[in-house]
């Protein structure tokens, strides 16, 4: 069986397969990157490429339909969402287009003294892999091949197996927008040729997105051969909700944050942490909204819910809330599951002593913990080994500081949900990963910051 294939969760109709690349394919991929950082990306200005770049977005936009149509097939997501995935990372590509001469320019130094001056030129460093996942295929390729793309930086890329389609359609883009053939390149390797690129001296760094499994593995190898790494991992992120002036507003960002994706984003809401006060009511209105997303077809446009991502990962959550109620877990709405299609459920009850207390569920599975006060808020908030992002609920402006402040997480959105937006970076701490993405650090991460002093 080939490793890289399409199956429709939907359907489970096996579509199409792909064969692996052979090593020579392998090598010649990274020769054709090396060669194109050292001829193309020093042979264009930062303008040059950011012009090639608006075409990149440019053709996510005229192709919207097909490149929604391709990733519905694969992962299962709502055509709605497939093309607002689409769409977004059109705008990513742009927001780097647009941005990126300004965020690469001479950074000068004020010198503490002595004569002549000194600055810093961003400066590509040359190949970079990137490994990504299937949950937002066009998305998360488009984080970290916009701004290294405007850098100079050349990509390999290797995407999630079941993605195979998309990945090509990708790579076809970059192409028809005028980057040469080297610049970008989509690989359908195996792990061990991720491991053997790493470990070329060419290849200068990795951006992984995925599982904390996967991150381990892939930076245990880019370690061992010294190569820069960012992850962006997997999360549980916390929907605290102290104080509201129309609950159900806070109710409707806390579904939409846990539904978006059909419950498979790294940063959804997975634990909503209400106090006292308000626990009930809330409990109530959210088991309500959330079990009105039925599973459907996600060709349709009427559709908000999906199937997961595969039969497999259906299984492994289902499984993962047979251990939570076995464990103690009360089950006020209980999500079935045919197929791939899994129903909302919401679990409270959920002891610091189980595995659900601290296991991320990639799917529509919310649970709602009950505290007395904001301190207990904070502690059951962090009492988890991820911080990738979190949301916060309050009336009050320096409650809503002071808690932002408290909590372990690379991103705090106060009030809302679904906020994500070029400008704004993403990532995490803890096992969540390190590094950033998207806004101006998102363009840092792989530039050479070389220092240059002039007496
Ligand atoms: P993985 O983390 O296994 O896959 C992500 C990418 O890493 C894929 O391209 C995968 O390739 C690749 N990969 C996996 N292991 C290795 C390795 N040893 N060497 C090189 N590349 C590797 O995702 P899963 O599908 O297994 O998802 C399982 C869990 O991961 C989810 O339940 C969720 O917790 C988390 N996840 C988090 C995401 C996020 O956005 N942070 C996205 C997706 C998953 P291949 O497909 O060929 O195995």
């Amino acid at each position: 069986m080939n490793k890289y294939a399409v199956t429709n969760p939907a359907t489970g109709a096996s579509e199409s397969s792909f064969t692996l690349a052979t090593d020579a394919e392998v090598i010649a991929a990274i020769e054709a990157a090396d060669r194109a950082h050292s001829e193309f990306s020093r042979g264009t200005s930062v303008g040059e490429r950011a012009a090639l770049m608006q075409r990149v977005a440019d053709l996510h936009t005229e192709r919207r339909e097909h490149l929604a149509e391709l990733i519905v097939r694969e992962m299962g997501k709502p055509v709605e969402q497939a093309l607002g995935e689409v769409d977004f990372s059109a705008d990513i590509y742009s927001y780097y287009a647009t941005h990126g001469e300004a965020f690469l320019a001479d950074e000068p130094i004020e010198l503490l003294g002595g004569e002549g001056s000194a600055f810093i030129r961003n400066a590509s460093l040359g190949v970079l892999l990137g490994v990504m996942p299937w949950n937002f295929p066009y998305y998360q390729v488009a984080r970290f091949a916009g701004p290294n793309l405007v850098l100079g930086n050349t990509i390999l890329l290797k995407h999630a197996s079941q993605c195979p389609e998309s990945a090509a359609a990708i790579e076809e883009i970059f192409a028809d927008a005028g980057f040469p053939a080297g610049a970008y390149r989509n690989l359908y390797a195996s792990n061990a040729q991720i491991a053997d690129i790493l470990a070329d001296p060419r290849v200068c760094g990795v951006s992984l997105t995925g599982s904390e499994g996967a991150g381990a593995a892939v930076a245990e190898v880019a370690g061992r051969n010294l190569k820069k790494v960012v992850l962006e991992l997997g999360g549980s992120d916390p929907f605290i909700v102290l104080s509201a002036d129309n609950l159900e507003e806070a109710v409707d960002a806390a579904v939409a944050a846990r539904l978006d994706n059909s419950g498979q984003s790294c940063n959804a809401a997975k634990r909503f942490i209400v106090i006292d006060d308000l626990y009930d009511a809330f409990v109530e209105s959210f088991t309500a909204k959330i079990t009105g997303n039925v599973p459907a077809d996600p060709t349709s446009p009427e559709t908000t819910l999906g199937p997961l991502s595969s039969l497999g990962a259906a299984e492994a959550l289902e499984e993962q809330l047979q251990r939570a109620e076995a464990q103690g877990a009360t089950v006020h709405a209980r999500g079935s599951r045919t197929g791939a299609f899994f129903s909302p459920t919401v679990l409270t009850g959920v002891s610091a002593q189980s595995d659900a207390y601290r296991e991320e569920f990639f799917g529509p599975v919310a649970a709602i913990y009950r505290v007395q006060n904001e301190a207990e808020a904070v502690e059951v908030a962090n009492d988890i080994p991820y911080g990738l992002g979190s949301y916060l609920f309050t009336t009050d402006p320096e409650q809503a500081l002071r808690v932002a402040d408290l909590i372990d997480a690379g991103m705090v959105f106060i009030n809302g949900s679904l906020l994500d937006s070029p400008e704004l970076p993403f990532g995490g701490v803890k096992r969540s990963g390190f590094g950033r993405e998207l806004g101006r650090f998102g363009i840092a991460e792989f530039a050479n910051k070389k220092l240059i002093r002039i007496l």
